[in-house]
């Protein structure tokens, strides 16, 4: 295969920018586009709701590169410019300005998108979902000592939001429809380590929660109001409940799409001049043998490079597993592997979870598939060849904090 000259990178994202990056790291010498519909330069959003949300640190530390970065590396970077459509067949992406760019290699990187809650009221003023810079703005400005905030959902976000508002003595209420938060991702008992967690931080948790109706007042949200016709008030709402890939480009594009862009090892879509990464990329993962499509940091700052190396036309796939990380309050995190729900058969803590101090493992056939550190640092390296190597496990050992990992 010749190598291509000319590059087009559709979202100016984490994944976008480290795409652009990655191609120029490996000797890409051509013609390369980066499209940003966004005002900013490329950023990481893990800040927004964290310590940017907090105020504690500034935007432009979330930047992937300063802006003379793709000056430097002559990155024909657009902000602002949003592409609005894909003719694979004549190779060319539209722009909403009305023009159009060819491309011979065309990498997605559109992420995802709060899913939108159809409940009445949530259109009011002062509700708010957490995927840009300015919806942290807008959330940040509802913190304070007489405020009160409700968040809909107990997942990663809701909580993380939670924990920063706290930190600038919000009220907080969450709503929560399952028992208890991060119930499907962490299973009861971790769970509640989360859900302790947060009520030690005078956060009141609505669990089992059925949510009627935002109530609002001349078009500016008030409250929540419960199936049993509670309400709670509050100054603002917070919407937390998951994102959806963002295909509609994908689709147009005609490309194969089933919860994300179906790509192959090397991050290939149905078409083999298109390429998707972070996510939007449904991964037909090589070593967990199975799709998955993860919608954390980690993938999308790994899966440029080998994206980029086989557009430039190695052979190349990617093998990482998936990994995040979570920070509240004094809980720092790292969640290693993957481990849906109803894919283990046994769960094993090393540590203490009443302290917050820990390593959890869900296990399937007595072998790792996941394995979370909560406040215990560098053990994912020693943990890591356990999951990858499918090592038949001893749980007692695995259990006990004085075994080493090589040990097992
Ligand atoms: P995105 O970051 O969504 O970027 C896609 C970009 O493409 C957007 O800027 C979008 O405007 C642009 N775009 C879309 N369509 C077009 C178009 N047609 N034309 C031009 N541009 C377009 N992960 C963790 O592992 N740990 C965390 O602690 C963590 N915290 C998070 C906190 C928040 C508040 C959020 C929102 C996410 C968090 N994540 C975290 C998830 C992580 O940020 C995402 O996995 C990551 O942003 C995905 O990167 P991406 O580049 O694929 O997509």
């Amino acid at each position: 295969m010749t190598a291509p000259q000319q590059i087009v990178i559709v979202g100016g994202g984490l994944a976008g920018a480290k795409t652009a990056e990655a191609l120029r790291t490996q000797g890409f010498a051509g013609r390369l586009t980066l499209l940003a519909a966004e005002n900013h330069l490329p950023y990481e959003r893990p800040p927004l709701s964290k310590g940017y949300l907090a105020g504690q640190a500034s935007f432009d530390e979330a930047t992937v590169h300063p802006s003379q970065w793709y000056r430097d590396n002559d990155i024909d970077l657009r902000l602002g410019i949003r592409a609005t459509a894909i003719d694979a067949a004549a190779h060319q992406v539209r722009l909403a300005d009305g023009s159009s760019i060819g491309y011979e290699k065309l990498v997605l990187a559109t992420g995802a998108l709060p899913r939108r809650l159809p409940l009445p009221g949530a259109d009011a003023d002062g509700v708010h979902y957490l995927r840009t810079r300015e919806d942290a703005d807008a959330i940040r400005a509802h913190f304070g000592a007489s405020k009160r905030l409700a968040i809909i959902g107990g997942g990663w976000i809701g909580l993380e939001v939670a924990a920063a508002a706290r930190t600038a003595d919000t009220q907080v209420t969450i709503f929560e429809a399952a028992p208890l938060p991060l119930l499907g991702v962490l299973g009861p008992e971790l769970a509640q380590v989360f859900a302790d967690l947060h009520t030690a931080h005078g956060v009141e948790l609505r669990l089992g929660a059925r949510i009627d109706a935002i109530t609002s007042t001349d078009g500016a949200a008030t409250g929540v109001r419960l199936a049993d016709g509670s309400t709670i008030d509050a100054d603002a709402v917070v919407i937390g409940v998951g994102v959806a890939p963002d295909v509609r480009l994908a689709e147009l594009a005609g490309l194969q799409v089933d919860n994300g862009v179906l790509v192959d090892a090397s991050l290939r879509s149905s078409d083999p001049d298109i390429y998707a990464v972070g996510d939007i990329a449904n991964h037909d993962h090589p070593v967990l043998g199975r799709r998955v499509r993860v919608e954390h940091w980690a993938t999308a700052l790994n899966q440029p490079a080998t994206a980029a190396a086989a557009l430039l036309g190695q052979q190349a796939t990617y093998t990482e597993l998936p990994y995040f990380f979570s920070d509240q309050y004094e809980l720092g995190m790292e969640y290693l592997g993957h481990a849906p729900n109803g894919s283990y058969d046994q769960l094993v803590v090393r540590g203490d979870l009443a302290k917050r101090e820990f390593v959890a493992f869900w296990l399937t056939d007595s072998r790792i598939i996941a394995a979370m550190n909560v406040n215990v640092w560098d053990v994912l390296d020693q943990i890591k060849p356990l999951i990858v190597g499918g090592t038949l496990i001893d749980t007692d050992l695995l259990a006990d904090p004085d075994v080493s990992y090589a040990t097992l």
